[in-house]
């Protein structure tokens, strides 16, 4: 009898267990990414997942919101971005695709409030798909119907649950540089890529990572091609901290004889070769 109960309790428990990792990863519906992926920001993608969680509890219909309405959420650092529309107080922002409004579009979350207190960040999130919600429905921009929406979200969440854990004791800047070259087997990595691409300037920018302990100065060049040759070309400079990241923009004039039917093709080269 006693090893009937002993079964028993053990299938619950197993039955218990695979209810919650299956809860844990359907709660995950639109995908999240930072920027050192599985690095420190990490804990930042727990924050998020976890926010997404209590808002599936607390508010489902907020919570179907960023499921239909957000293709990813990101995590940005906005001063280290040009993120357009963002206000300096901000903690999100709803980037729309810019080609067609009513398709999802992308919930970027300010890299500080990924950490702060876990109520603001469900809020940042509960707002931010009020504007997705606007957007994609009637193009409407307004921030007033989204502010009314978080604040009541707030009012409808329990206040005592919980405050999210802490990240780990920071690391040391040796060791954050150490595993990260182990890691990612480079001292340092460089990514430019294209935002808008319409005449008369290409705009975009580079994202310089510097892994290793000393700030140092990355480049890279940029270059719009034609038929394998650089009709443009330019260099894109800046100064990256210690194991530290930097994003800085750039503009690429297209010639001025170029006409609409013509290609160009966009490129890029890191510069610093260590
Ligand atoms: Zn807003």
């Amino acid at each position: 009898m006693a090893k009937k109960a002993l079964i028993t309790f053990f299938l619950i428990v197993l039955g218990g267990i695979y209810v919650y990792h299956f809860n844990l990863t359907r709660s995950e519906c639109v995908p999240i990414q930072g920027l050192f992926v599985r690095w420190g920001d990490y804990e930042r993608e727990e924050n998020i997942k976890t926010a997404l969680q209590n808002i599936r509890v607390y508010s489902p219909e907020d919570y179907n919101r960023i499921c239909t309405r957000a293709s990813s959420i990101h995590i940005t650092s906005f001063e280290n971005q040009l993120v357009p529309f963002v206000s300096p107080d901000a903690r999100g922002t709803y980037t729309p695709d810019r080609s067609n409004l009513a398709v999802k579009g992308i919930i970027i979350i300010d890299r500080d409030a990924t950490d702060g207190s876990m109520v603001g960040l469900e809020r940042t999130l509960v707002h931010e798909a009020c504007h997705a919600l606007l957007i994609q429905e009637s193009a409407d921009f307004s921030e007033e119907p989204c502010y009314s929406r978080d604040s009541e979200y707030f009012d409808l969440r329990p206040k005592e649950l919980t405050e999210p854990k802490k990240a780990e004791p920071e690391k040391s800047l040796e060791q954050k540089s150490a595993e990260l070259i182990e890691q990612t087997g480079e001292k340092s990595h460089t990514y430019c890529s294209l935002k808008e691409q319409n005449a008369p300037v290409a705009q975009g920018d580079c994202v310089f990572i510097n892994y290793i302990t000393e700030s140092k100065q990355m480049c890279a060049s940029v270059f719009l091609k034609q038929g394998g040759i650089k009709a443009v070309e330019q260099e894109v400079c800046g100064e990256v901290g210690a194991v530290d990241y930097r994003s800085i923009s750039f503009e690429l004039e297209y010639p001025e004889n170029a006409q609409e039917s013509d290609k160009y093709q966009f490129g890029f080269s890191p510069r610093d070769l260590e």
